[in-house]
């Protein structure tokens, strides 16, 4: 069965200082302090230790073939966005990284597909970076959860949703520059409590502001099964009908109204709750998703979802279909390519 990999990450192995380069600021850079291993660094702060196969292409074949999956889609690591910096730097920066992953995808096509980054602090740039990605290949954008603390449903962003749905690229929501990080420093809780709250921080923002009632054919994906979005549900939609005059402001339709419309990737390390998403979702909204190769990602790469009792159909939408439909790829084509494999 066609496996794609809907959630994973990816960086070139050689970047600019950009700090050094623009002359300000804790952009990341890479320390190659040993072989296979690189440190990320924001400033002079230690971030993470990354890996070889977050930059060797043919390593992740290698990897992620072991679990018979075929296709990955890649976008960069969220820390990178830089939506702080000055939006020229950001666009130039932003153009680095979507053309390694559109090189990428241009010398590997049967293995990758690529989301790029566009600098969402300007909407004027983001759009014309938009154009020029399109171009060279790449499916959608990734953008952060929010934008330096602001919500995806603010007036300004507006223009960039217009321009991917016109454009017909894929928006993929990933939860970063966690809310409340300051005061949860210990137990890894940005990660474990924070990102939850981002996503579905996000989803509901999208909702209340009248996102997807403005551009109905914008094709927008949540990480992490929509993070709390989707087991907190009933309280949502409780909230939005007992007080209407806080929630229902800048759009009346019950947020129950948009189960199924968006998409949200597998990364529940759970089958019992991806059971529940199913059955909120649909199978053609939920797909293979992994977060490789971060250690909290499904490293097995939807190994527990072939272990489940699930339909030869509903596992199919889950490892191909649906990601085909988010991303606007024909389904004929791709198999086709995969019987010359
Ligand atoms: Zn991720």
């Amino acid at each position: 069965m066609l496996k794609i990999d809907s959630h994973t990450h990816t960086l070139p192995k050689k970047m600019p200082n950009w700090s050094e380069k623009f002359g300000y600021g804790d952009f990341i850079y890479l320390q190659h302090h040993k072989k296979g291993a690189a440190k990320m660094m924001r400033g002079n702060q230690f971030f993470r230790e990354i890996q070889e196969n977050t930059w060797n292409a043919e390593l992740r074949i290698k990897e992620y073939e072991k679990f018979n999956t075929q296709v990955q889609v890649v976008c960069t690591i969220p820390v990178m966005f830089s939506y702080w910096a000055k939006p020229l730097d950001c666009l130039s920066l932003s153009q680095f990284l979507n053309d390694h992953i559109a090189k990428l995808v241009a010398k590997y096509p049967r293995n990758y597909v690529g989301l790029g980054t566009v600098p969402m602090q300007d909407a004027e740039l983001a759009v014309k970076e938009l154009e020029r990605i399109k171009k060279t290949g790449l499916r959608g954008i990734q953008i952060g959860s929010n934008i330096n603390d602001e919500n995806l449903n603010e007036e300004k962003f507006m223009p960039i949703f217009q321009a991917c749905e016109k454009l017909s690229l894929a928006v993929m929501v990933h939860p970063w520059n966690m809310m409340g990080q300051q005061k949860m420093q210990r137990y890894w809780l940005p990660w474990l409590v924070g990102m939850p709250a981002e996503t579905s921080r996000a989803i509901c923002s999208m909702i209340f502001g009248g996102v997807f009632e403005r551009f109905p054919k914008l094709r927008v994906m949540f990480a992490h099964a929509g993070g709390s979005f989707l087991p907190t549900i009933g309280r949502i939609a409780h909230g939005f009908a007992c007080r209407p005059d806080l929630v229902a402001i800048d759009n009346n339709v019950d947020p129950r109204n948009y189960l199924g419309k968006f998409w949200v990737d597998s990364v529940t390390h759970d089958p019992m709750m991806l059971e529940y998403v199913l059955k909120l979702q649909g199978s053609r909204r939920v797909m293979l998703g992994s977060d490789y190769p971060f250690p909290l990602g499904d490293l097995e790469i939807g190994k527990f979802i072939e272990e489940m009792s699930l339909s030869k159909k509903v596992k199919e939408d889950i490892f191909f279909r649906s990601v085909l439909e988010w991303l606007d790829i024909d389904e004929k084509k791709i198999i086709s390519q995969k019987k010359k494999r």
